[in-house]
C-alpha cells in the first residue's frame, strides 16, 4: 500500500507544550506512524516553549493575512526525533506565558477564535493545492476543537479529505457569528448543517459535520458520545455520521512510561521484579513526607482536579483513609474550591494524606511507581492515559465503566481472575459510598499479596504500545479519502 502524506494539526505536544492527553498522543501518535513508512507533519503553534526547544527551527513560508480578522504568519520547520514539525509562528497570538489556552486568571484568551482559526485555515491550507509548500497533505488529522475548523475551510474551499479526532467532546470553541467572516467563512456556511450551532460559530460541530471520518479515542467513548448524557449537545450529530465515527484506544508510549527505564524513578523495576517496586513506595512516602510504613496501601491520584474526574468523591470520603487504614497521595490542579478541600485534608493527616498542587511530569511517574492503587473514578473519560500508565507500573487502578476506562480496566472476580485479564477494581456506581466500598475492597485485596502480584502483573503484561492503534489511523486515513473522493 502506498505510503500517505499526512498533516496532523494540533495544540499541544508532550513534552513541550502539555495539559492533558492530547499532548501525549500528539508526540506518539505521529512518531509511529512515522515508524510506519509516512510522510507525516505535526503542525502546531509556535509557543515560547517550542522556540526555546528548537532554536535552529528553519524559516520555510511566510504566509500573508489568510482572512480579514487573522494575521500574516510564518511556518518554521523543524526535527524532532526525526519527526517533522511545522511551527506555526505568529508572536502576536502565540509568544504568551502559561499555559495554551487560558490566560493567568484562568479565563480563556480572549483571542482564541482567531489563535485557534487560524490554526485550523493553516492546517488547511496544507491541503489544498494551493499549499505554501512544495509538500501537500492526502488528508488532514484535526485534533480537538482548536484544529477542528480545518475541516470547515476544505469542505468550502476544497482540498485534502480530513479526520477529526475528539480527545475531550467536552470543550466544542463556540465564538461570536463576526467570527464567521473574520476567519474568511463563506456567508452560506451559516447553515444547522454547516458551521452554525445554536446562533454560535462551534469550531467543534463544524469539524464533526464536515469532516470526512470522525474519530474518538475509544470504542467505548465513541458509543457514548451518541448519547445525550455524553455528548454535550452533539449527539444527534454523531448519530446522524455515527457510519463515519470510530473509536480508537490510545496507546502509550511505552518508550516513556516504562518502568524498567524510568528516569525519573529511584528504582527500576518490572513483572519479573516487583520487590523494586516496594522500594519505590518508600521513597515517594519519604519525599511526600508521609509515614514510611509498608503495612497499608498508598492510593495514588494524578489529574486534573475538576468535575470531571469525578475526585470531589474522593474529596468526601478521603478523611475515613487513615483510620482504614490507607494513604493518599494527590497530585493535581484545576477546581479552585477542590485545590482549597485537598489541600486542608493535607494539614489535617500529614503522615497519611500528601497533596502537591501544580503540574510536576517528574513525580507524576514517582507516583505511579510508588502508589499501590491508582483512583480514577471519572464521571467521563474519553480514553484517559493514567489508567494505562498505572497498569504498566503495576499499580491497579480504581475506576468507573466508562469510555477508555471501560475499556482498558477489567475488574478483579473469579472469571476475570481464572482468564488472567483482572487488573483493575470498577466501581459499582458514581457516588461517594461506592467508591468508599471499591477502596475497602482493595484494601482487603492488597492484604493478600500473591492475588495482588497476580492482578499487577496481568496489567504489567497487557499491550499498550501505538503500532496497534497506529494501524488503525493508517485505515481511517484511507477511508477518509475514499469518502472524499
Ligand atoms: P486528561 O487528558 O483528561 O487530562 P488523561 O489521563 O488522558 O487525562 O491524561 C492526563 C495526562 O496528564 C497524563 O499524562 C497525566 O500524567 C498528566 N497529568 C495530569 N495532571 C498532572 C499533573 N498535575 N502533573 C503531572 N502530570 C499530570
Amino acid at each position: 500500500m502506498s505510503a500517505l502524506s499526512i498533516l496532523f494539526a494540533t495544540s499541544e505536544m508532550a513534552p513541550w507544550v502539555k495539559t492533558g492527553g492530547l499532548g501525549d498522543v500528539a508526540a506518539a501518535l505521529p512518531a509511529s506512524l512515522r515508524k510506519a513508512g509516512h510522510d507525516i507533519r505535526v503542525l502546531l503553534p509556535a509557543y515560547p516553549a517550542l522556540k526555546t526547544a528548537f532554536p535552529e527551527a528553519e524559516l520555510v513560508a511566510s504566509l500573508p493575512a489568510l482572512a480579514p480578522g487573522l494575521p500574516a504568519c510564518r511556518l518554521l520547520s523543524a526535527k524532532a526525533s526525526g519527526l517533522p514539525l511545522l511551527l506555526l509562528e505568529c508572536p502576536e497570538l502565540f509568544d504568551r506565558p502559561g499555559n495554551p489556552y487560558l490566560d493567568a486568571s484562568g479565563q480563556d484568551w480572549p483571542d482564541n477564535a482567531i489563535r485557534f482559526g487560524l490554526l485550523s485555515r493553516v492546517a488547511a491550507r496544507l491541503g489544498q493545492p494551493d499549499s505554501p509548500l512544495d509538500w501537500a497533505a492526502d488528508v488532514v488529522h484535526a485534533n480537538d476543537w482548536q484544529a477542528a475548523l480545518a475541516p470547515a475551510f476544505l469542505h468550502y474551499q476544497g482540498g485534502a479529505a480530513s479526520v477529526v479526532t475528539v480527545h475531550n467532546i467536552a470543550f466544542q470553541g463556540c465564538f461570536g457569528r463576526e467570527m464567521l467572516a473574520a476567519l474568511g467563512l463563506p456567508e452560506h456556511a451559516w447553515r444547522f448543517d454547516g458551521v452554525e450551532y445554536h446562533d454560535q460559530l462551534s469550531f467543534l460541530k463544524s469539524g464533526l459535520q464536515l469532516c470526512s471520518q470522525i474519530s474518538t479515542v475509544s470504542p467505548t467513548y465513541a458509543r457514548e458520545i451518541q448519547d445525550e448524557h455524553f455528548g454535550y449537545g452533539l449527539a444527534p450529530l454523531l448519530r446522524h455520521r455515527s457510519d463515519a465515527l470510530r473509536g480508537i484506544l490510545n496507546g502509550v508510549d511505552t518508550g516513556i512510561w516504562n518502568p524498567a527505564t524510568d528516569p525519573a524513578l529511584p528504582f527500576a523495576y518490572a513483572a519479573n521484579r516487583l520487590a523494586a517496586k516496594r522500594a519505590n513506595k518508600t521513597a515517594l512516602q519519604t519525599e511526600m513526607g508521609l509515614d514510611v510504613t509498608a503495612d497499608r496501601p498508598l492510593f495514588g491520584v494524578i489529574s486534573r482536579l475538576t468535575h470531571q474526574k469525578g475526585l470531589d468523591l474522593l474529596l468526601t470520603i478521603a478523611d475515613g483513609l487513615p483510620d482504614l487504614p490507607a494513604q493518599l497521595v494527590v497530585l493535581g490542579s484545576g477546581d479552585k474550591a477542590m485545590e482549597a478541600g485537598f489541600a486542608e485534608l493535607a494539614a489535617r493527616f500529614p503522615k497519611q494524606i500528601a497533596v502537591k498542587l501544580g503540574f510536576d511530569e517528574a513525580l507524576a511517574h514517582r507516583i505511579e511507581a510508588g502508589s499501590d492503587c491508582f483512583v480514577m473514578p471519572s464521571r467521563f473519560e474519553p480514553c484517559g492515559l493514567n489508567q494505562m500508565y498505572s497498569l504498566r507500573y503495576g499499580t491497579p487502578p480504581i475506576v468507573r465503566a466508562t469510555g477508555g476506562l471501560a475499556d482498558t480496566v477489567v475488574d478483579v472476580c473469579e472469571d476475570s481472575l481464572a482468564d488472567k485479564s483482572a487488573n483493575g477494581f470498577v466501581l459499582d456506581g458514581d457516588t461517594p459510598h461506592a467508591l468508599w466500598v471499591a477502596m475497602e475492597r482493595v484494601c482487603r485485596t492488597w492484604q493478600d499479596k500473591k492475588l495482588w502480584q497476580r492482578v499487577q502483573q496481568n496489567g504489567m503484561r497487557r499491550d499498550f504500545s501505538w503500532t496497534h492503534a497506529a494501524n488503525e489511523y493508517v485505515a481511517l486515513y484511507r477511508d477518509a479519502i475514499a469518502r472524499k473522493a
